[in-house]
């Protein structure tokens, strides 16, 4: 199993919390990327040494590209990648580009599933952290979405004001509109972003940790008691609708990344990071398209085995005691059984004779507990 990501790094405006990398759209170099991208992803196919099961093209607002840019960037992809055994194909879309002649674009370009960063159905929530768009809106957005058949919707909660039932509110609306999938993520206060800007002049205020610690088993309560199943800390599916793009970051598959600050993973131990400049990007891919862009880093076994208890330990399935001890060891094996023992105990771990899992109890505190498992 391989995926591919392609990360388009334009915005119409940057939200104020937001800390990925994209920039401004107006001018935006859209043939130049495209170029870019087909080029990065010739140059790099044969990284992949299986045909892809996943395409997910984010960013970013990949809903902003030209319609002529996005089908000229599918059709480049499906000639140079075998895709014929693709299961999913993600694009990300904002609300406010939504409308039946993107939704079309996408279904002819055979796009399978829609994720849309929806974060608020509440309009003075969305203004508070700079959303373009309106509750309306996006509701609107998820109807024409429909016709894809599979859509994922995201929200945040600790929005700036928000208290425990304003979030229940919104994941009642969420709920009413019975997407396949739900991602829901603690608003980030990340440093250099204006909303941390705002908050150091006092004119938004984070939520108190326990408040968000309430919405998060809230919201974990409520999509479970509708039929979604919690597969991962922070995601949530009717059954069969779990992503299998993101889960296969979450169970180390290898995967390739294409455009500025997309990274990739060739499932061993060896990630490769592309810089986050549009321009050095077009500027390398113009001139030197053979040559590789990224940064290269090959994971040391601490670092490998860190980021297997990362990125296993965040889903409903954890992982087995046997694989971690056919790749690790017996002595890590056994450091980590022993930092295990008190929060099984404490059942906030399950530790079956093959398998190790956060509990429900578990998920709520999962940082301390990956934490004391490194
Ligand atoms: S639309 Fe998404 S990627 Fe773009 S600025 Fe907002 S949060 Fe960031």
């Amino acid at each position: 199993m391989s995926g591919i990501y392609i990360h388009i790094p334009f915005c119409r405006k940057k939200c104020l919390y937001c800390d990925f990398y994209s920039i401004g759209a107006r001018n935006a170099p859209w043939n130049t990327l495209v170029d870019s991208l087909l080029a990065e992803a010739y140059s790099r196919a044969a990284e992949l040494a299986r045909p892809p099961r996943t395409l997910y093209i984010g960013g970013g607002t990949p809903s902003l590209m030209p319609a002529d840019q996005f089908r000229r960037l599918v059709s480049g992809l499906r000639a140079i990648f075998d895709c014929t055994r693709l299961e999913e194909f993600t694009v990300e879309v904002n609300p406010e580009d939504v409308d039946t002649g993107l939704v079309d674009q996408m279904a002819e370009a055979g796009v399978s599933r829609a994720s849309m960063g929806i974060q608020s159905f509440s309009d003075s929530e969305l203004r508070a952290i700079g959303r373009r768009h309106t509750a309306a809106c996006a509701i609107e957005a998820y109807g024409l979405l429909r016709k894809l058949g599979n859509v994922s919707i995201d929200l945040i909660f600790g929005l700036p004001d928000q208290d425990i039932d304003r979030w229940q509110d919104n994941v009642a609306e969420a709920l009413r509109l019975h997407p396949e999938h739900i991602s829901a993520y603690s608003l980030m206060w990340e440093p250099g972003t204006p909303l941390e800007l705002l908050r150091s002049q006092g004119r938004r205020s984070e939520v108190p940790e326990e408040l968000s610690a309430e919405m998060f088993a809230t919201l974990s309560v409520m999509l479970r008691a509708a039929g979604y199943e919690q597969y991962e800390i922070s995601n949530y599916a009717l059954p069969g609708y779990r992503s299998r793009h993101n889960s296969s970051y979450w169970q180390g598959l290898p995967y390739l990344g294409l455009g500025p600050g997309a990274h990739s993973y060739d499932g061993v131990r060896t990630r490769r990071a592309n810089p986050a400049d549009i321009l050095r990007y077009t500027r390398h891919f113009a001139a030197i398209p053979a040559n590789p862009f990224y940064e290269e880093e090959v994971l040391t076994d601490d670092e490998l085995r860190e980021e297997y208890l990362l990125t296993r330990l965040r889903t409903r399935e954890g992982f087995p005691i046997s694989e971690f001890l056919a790749r690790f060891g017996r002595q890590p094996l056994q450091n980590l059984l022993t930092a295990a023992r008190p929060h099984a105990d404490a059942g906030r771990l399950r530790l079956d004779s093959d398998r190790i899992a956060l509990t429900q109890a578990g998920i709520m505190v999962s940082d301390t507990i990956i934490s004391d498992l490194f």
